[in-house]
This record gives structure tokens, C-alpha cells and sequence, in this order.
């Protein structure tokens, strides 16, 4: 079923059930669905990738309403989000993350996109939506909201996403006055990150360095898109 169908849709993060991007992100989910559930860990779970817990007790956290975080993972609170609604529900969304989630290396280390990941292995269709931040410019999360209703909109136009695929999208960050950003349907980008390392004060110890803004690209993938073209990056990803 598509977006226009109404229904039910979880809603989850991983920055936390406090980001201000889950909050614009149910927003949105209010304009599509009959339902929207919120279910998202209780602090933020960024960079977890698919890590799940099954050897300790999950607990529930009620916010009033459909909305609740759980002390557990954004592949967890897909997982508990079932258990609470009591059935699939029609659609996951998952976002709209603070950082871009951009090529094959990102997605596999995001929590944002194992939500969506997680959805798709039960045929659960998702969409994993992401914001990369420039330094030194301001996030409007209603803007970004916006932007993200009309990528939303434009996937009502594509073919439905098979069993085991889901979306993924990033929004640019653009400056106030700029045009309105254009929806591209593009590929991940292969390339992997800028991994670098600088050596710690303490002998053997090591401090992430590499630089995000300076990953190698290719043209008409998804980095490129929203890197230099400053386009809503879509694409359609598979388990
Ligand atoms: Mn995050």
C-alpha cells in the first residue's frame, strides 16, 4: 500500500525519543496516516547499526498516547512497536536523523536505517530519513519537515517497494533563501568514508579523525546529490 492509503505507521529514531527530528518527523506522519505510533529508544542509539538485544528484559517507557520510548535499539523498538500495536503495522518511518545517512558505508552503520532495515526483513514497507548537517548553518526542522513531505509525495509516483526493500532519504542543508531542493532518485554511493585515525596522548590509542564533508563521491550518487547538487536524495535499498 502506498502513503495515500492512510493507516497505521511507527515512527522511530535513533537519536532518541527527545530529537527534535522524531517530532517533526510524527508531524509529518500525521498528514498520511489514520495511526501514528512513536516508539523510540530512550536515549540516543546513533551509529549502533542492526544491534538488537535478547538477553536482558526490555522495558517500555509510556509517554501517553501512541508515543513511548524503550530503553533498547531503533532495530528493537521496530521490534517492541509490533508487539505494542499488536500487529504489523502499514508503514516504519524512521528519522529524520541529525546527519546524513549517505552511501553504502553509512547505511550499515546507522541506526536510522536498521529501523527501516528491520521493517523490511517482516515486508514491512519503510523509508530511513536522514539530514546532513553543514557546520556553522542552522537546522529548521520544519523546513526539513517540508522538504521531506515532497519526497514523500514523490515516492507515491514510483513503483512500490518489493518484499525486503525500503528507502532510503537525505535531505541537504541548504541556506534559508535558497530554491526549493529538487527530489533525485539516485544510487549509494560505493565509495567508502574518509576513515582516518590521529594517534591519542596514551601509547597505542587512537581518535577517529576522518573527515565527512571530504568523502570521495561519484556522479549521480546519492553523496553527490545532496553534497554538490544540494537535491533530496532518494534511493531504494534492499535487505
Ligand atoms: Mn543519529
Amino acid at each position: 500500500m502506498d502513503m495515500t492509503d492512510g493507516g497505521t505507521v511507527l515512527v522511530t529514531n535513533d537519536d532518541g525519543i527527545a530529537a527534535d527530528g522524531i517530532a517533526a518527523l510524527a508531524r509529518l506522519a500525521e498528514r498520511y496516516f489514520d495511526e501514528v505510533w512513536v516508539v523510540a529508544p530512550d536515549v540516543e542509539n546513533s551509529q549502533v547499526g542492526h544491534r538488537v538485544t535478547t538477553d536482558r528484559l526490555l522495558t517500555v517507557n509510556r509517554l501517553g498516547g501512541r508515543r513511548m520510548s524503550v530503553d533498547g535499539t531503533p532495530a528493537d523498538c521496530v521490534r517492541i512497536g509490533i508487539e505494542l500495536i499488536g500487529r504489523r503495522p502499514d508503514w516504519v518511518w524512521s528519522g529524520i536523523n541529525h546527519g546524513g545517512n549517505l552511501g553504502l558505508h553509512d547505511y550499515y552503520i546507522s541506526g536510522t536505517l536498521a529501523a527501516a532495515r528491520e521493517a523490511a526483513f517482516f515486508g514491512v514497507p519503510a523509508l530511513g530519513a536522514s539530514h546532513y548537517m553543514r557546520r556553522g548553518l542552522q537546522l529548521d526542522w520544519e523546513i526539513a519537515a517540508e522538504r521531506l513531505g515532497s519526497a514523500v509525495d514523490a515516492l507515491v509516483e514510483q513503483p512500490s517497494l518489493a518484499g525486503g526493500e525500503f528507502w532510503g532519504i537525505n535531505l541537504p542543508h541548504l541556506e534559508v533563501d535558497a530554491a526549493p531542493a529538487e527530489v533525485a532518485f539516485c544510487h549509494p554511493e560505493a565509495a567508502p568514508l574518509d576513515v582516518q585515525y590521529q594517534s591519542g596522548a596514551a601509547v597505542d590509542s587512537f581518535q577517529y579523525s576522518g573527515t565527512y564533508h571530504d568523502r570521495p563521491r561519484s556522479e549521480g550518487s546519492d553523496v553527490a546529490e545532496v553534497f554538490d547538487r544540494g537535491n533530496i536524495a532518494v534511493t531504494r535499498l534492499s535487505i
